[in-house]
């Protein structure tokens, strides 16, 4: 078990035993299983505990997340300004879930900031934004969710655990490692999950709800990327994929429609670098795999306004699909000691 002895949980220990907290729970734009299970375990804890707690998440969840309890309750800030703004305001305490850089709520990032909550930050991402009182920032464990069940644990707070809580957090450390074929070589999450089993989850099923819950024309879209839109660049052990609105309308494309898409290329012999471009209504959202020591991050937060882990990461760019996808190619010679090494 992540050991989190290190950490000065005094005062969010009190508070959280001191009841009727107000508690602000917020996760990032284009959340994932690991934002929204790890959310939604801390939600669903908090209000056994009889507090009183929201969730918020910047835009849409994707229907493959939906299934886990309580999903329901998120507030999508984007459509709710008013409400999110005044629930923070409100708000004793704040749990930044999943993110490490305060743009990634926008536009509530200046809400969190100006909030008098205690804020605690629960995240697995490198260099964390200073915005917590809180930092429990590892980046070596496999998810937020992973930290999350620790976080419960080291709290003292196992007796408001249960099946539900369990689901959501094994969603999130099942989806951040792909079903544990990577981010997953420490024990410690094989003990968590271990732990998880114990509540008498149903993993199976999980998969099966998050993995085996897409729509046709998802598949056809997965078909056509594969066929007619991957770019396979051999000289840089590069493969890459690039969709335009007009595409992803003739697909009925709605969000969650391309997860997992950016893999796909990764499944080619030799490929150690994979990128996803998907045209959006004012940019184009990037994002990045690697394979090997290569990282991509770099490349995210140096040319892509973005971040992220080593070898998952992403950002946007405001110039057009053609472009973007230009300058990414351009860049790859810059590189290519280092894909070609790997
Ligand atoms: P995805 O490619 O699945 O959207 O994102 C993979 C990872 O990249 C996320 O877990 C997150 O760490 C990071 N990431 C994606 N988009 C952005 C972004 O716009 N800004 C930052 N800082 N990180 C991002
Ligand atoms: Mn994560």
């Amino acid at each position: 078990m992540i050991d989190l002895s290190s950490y000065n949980i005094t005062k969010i220990r009190d508070l959280l035993f001191q009841g009727n907290q107000k508690i602000v729970i917020i996760t990032h734009r284009n959340p994932d299983g690991d934002a929204i299970g790890s959310s939604l375990a801390l939600y669903n804890l908090f209000v056994q505990m009889g507090h009183q707690a929201n969730v918020f998440v910047p835009n849409k969840i994707p229907d493959f997340l939906k299934w886990m309890k309580n999903c329901d309750k998120f507030h999508i800030s984007a459509d709710q300004q008013q409400k999110t703004s005044e629930l923070i305001a409100g708000a004793s305490v704040v749990f930044a879930i999943d993110f490490n850089d305060l743009n990634r709520i926008d536009p509530f990032s200046e809400f969190i900031r100006l909030s008098k909550a205690y804020k605690v930050l629960i995240d697995h991402h490198p260099d964390p934004d200073s915005l917590a009182d809180l930092i429990i920032s590892q980046t070596v464990v496999s998810s937020t969710a992973e930290l999350v069940y620790s976080f419960i644990k080291h709290l003292g707070l196992s007796e408001y655990m249960d099946k539900d809580i369990a689901e959501c957090i094994y969603a999130g450390i099942m989806t951040d490692t792909g079903c544990f074929s990577f981010n997953s070589s420490r024990t410690d999450t094989f003990y968590t999950v271990a732990e998880l089993l114990d509540y008498k989850i149903n993993k199976d099923r999980i998969y099966d709800l998050v993995y085996d819950n897409f729509s046709f024309d998802r598949m056809k879209l997965m078909g056509y990327c594969l066929d007619k839109k991957m770019v396979y660049l051999k000289e840089f052990n590069t493969a890459y994929l690039s969709l335009s609105q007009k595409e992803l309308k003739e697909y009925n494309f709605k969000i969650g429609d391309s997860e997992g898409f950016v893999n796909l290329p990764l499944s080619i012999h030799g490929v150690v670098l994979s990128a996803l471009f998907i045209e959006k209504k004012n940019m184009v959202k990037i994002s990045l795999r690697s394979k090997g020591k290569f990282a991509v991050n770099k490349i995210a937060s140096e040319y892509f306004h973005g971040g992220g882990h080593e070898k998952a990461s992403g950002g946007e760019s405001y110039e057009s699909l053609e472009k973007t996808v230009e300058k990414f190619v351009n860049l790859l010679s810059k590189y290519r000691n280092e894909l070609m090494e790997t």
